[in-house]
């Protein structure tokens, strides 16, 4: 390269002035209470945001940044915004406005550049009456009897994609997939009502997983990943709860740290950090939690050992922050490794997902009929197992069966019936399955 050339060049750099940052990147995220609309800078800016009424809108004002991104693409069908535009105010400041088709709560911060991501200002509008999964915990028939709830988490989402195997195979799409077909699994088990923490694709705080599993009154949480690993001969399978001092081993320490990094890439403000630990941790409701989850988890890796080679073959326990629930049992399925070949290929199929959700399923669900929370429908079916039932005008065979969840050939036999008549006042014993 010859000498002109090089002062060419450096003439071109002397001329962009220091406060040249750059907007290269707008992105839009829809949750179900909110809007996230994330700007990619290649530099820190100082920002601010006016709300007007009449017609309502907001302004968000970058000070000494340019445009180099467009906000045409954007997708603001489902949002409370109608339109966005940009301009440029006193020569190099941004300006931009959005204009809102519904009342929103705004809220906005800068994320500063991190191994995964880089620097960004991140603009959240929550709507005003956000609409929030109906509460679950519904009562049942059958003598009012409440449901187990699980509450499934699939990792990652919206900015934080988790980790990204070989053809740009993302983690938090995986994830989900899986999750759709536990949900699915879950939602025709009677006794047993399934929500999720994630059903689309966007982001929240660990905090926030942890929060909305309380909300919904959570029995377990389970909390669905395929991570990544420097090597990537790296595969396998494995079940994680928390541990309240120091890691099992190091692969499970090095993973907790990369999860707990999920906030970072994922865009979580100050405010919604956490800062529960100490406390919860000393608490002592936590030894019987943690004691659940150790062994819910092992039902869960023994079922997985059937369909997949296992990575560890006991639950492995490090600090996951988004396990740390004082009074949910809570554990972390890593269903294997996106960044080995041809797990990854395997984790993407319809029907491996589907493999892996039958086996967290059958794990959860084994473990609860052993286990079952009292004042829950399945609790109530355990007690009735060899208990003598007087049959009621009404009442059918295999209506009997369904609600002392029997197979109705089994009633039959241990109550030798051949064909469906019954009489009313006949007792029935209520068979071991
Ligand atoms: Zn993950």
């Amino acid at each position: 390269m010859g000498r002109t050339w090089i002062w060419a060049i450096l003439g071109v750099l002397a001329a962009c002035p220091a406060w040249s940052v750059e907007v290269h990147d707008v992105r839009l995220w829809r949750a179900p209470d909110h809007t996230r609309i994330v700007f990619d800078l290649t530099g820190p800016v100082e920002h601010k945001l006016i709300v007007l009424d009449n017609p309502s809108r907001i302004v968000l004002d970058v000070e000494k940044v340019t445009m180099k991104a467009s906000v045409d693409g954007l997708k603001l069908k489902g949002t409370p915004v109608q339109a966005m535009r940009t301009g440029i105010r006193q020569g190099n400041d941004l300006r931009v406005v959005l204009e809102l088709g519904a009342t929103v709560k705004p809220r906005s911060f800068f994320l500063k550049a991190n191994d995964q991501a880089g620097d960004r200002l991140v603009l959240d509008l929550y709507d005003k009456a956000p609409q929030a999964e109906t509460v679950v915990a519904k009562t049942v028939k059958h003598s009012d009897k409440r449901n187990i709830i699980i509450a499934i988490d699939a990792g990652h989402g919206g900015e934080d994609p988790g980790a990204i195997g070989p053809n740009r195979r993302r983690e938090k799409d995986v994830v989900l997939a899986i999750a759709n077909e536990l949900n699915a699994l879950l939602r025709a088990d009677k006794g047993f009502q399934p929500t999720m923490i994630r059903s689309g694709d966007y982001y929240i705080s660990l905090k926030g997983r942890r929060d909305l599993a309380r909300q919904r009154q959570a029995d377990l949480f389970v909390s669905i990943h395929a991570d990544a690993f420097k090597r990537k001969e790296a595969h396998g399978a494995s079940v994680y709860a928390l541990s309240t001092q120091g890691a099992t081993s190091t692969a499970a320490s090095y993973l907790a740290q990369r999860e707990n990094e999920s906030d970072l890439v994922g865009g979580v403000t100050l405010s919604d950090k956490d800062d529960v630990l100490a406390g919860v941790l000393a608490d002592l409701s936590m030894t019987s939690t943690l004691d659940n989850s150790l062994k819910l988890g092992d039902r869960v890796l023994r079922r997985m050992d059937t369909i997949a080679k296992l990575h560890k073959n006991s639950v492995e326990q490090a600090g996951f922050a988004v396990l740390k629930s004082p009074d949910i049992p809570s554990i972390l399925v890593e269903t294997g490794f996106i960044s080995n070949p041809a797990e990854s290929e395997l984790l993407s199929s319809r029907s491996y997902q589907q493999k892996m959700a039958r086996a967290i399923h059958a794990g959860i669900r084994e473990w609860f009929l052993a286990h079952p929370p009292s004042g829950t429908l399945v609790a109530w079916q355990k007690q009735q197992i060899g208990q003598q039932y007087v049959i009621a005008r009404g009442d059918t065979l295999s209506g009997i069966a369904e609600r002392f969840n029997v197979p109705l050939s089994d009633l039959k036999i241990r109550n030798g019936i051949s064909g469906e008549k019954i009489m009313v006042g006949q007792k029935l014993l209520i068979p071991t399955t």
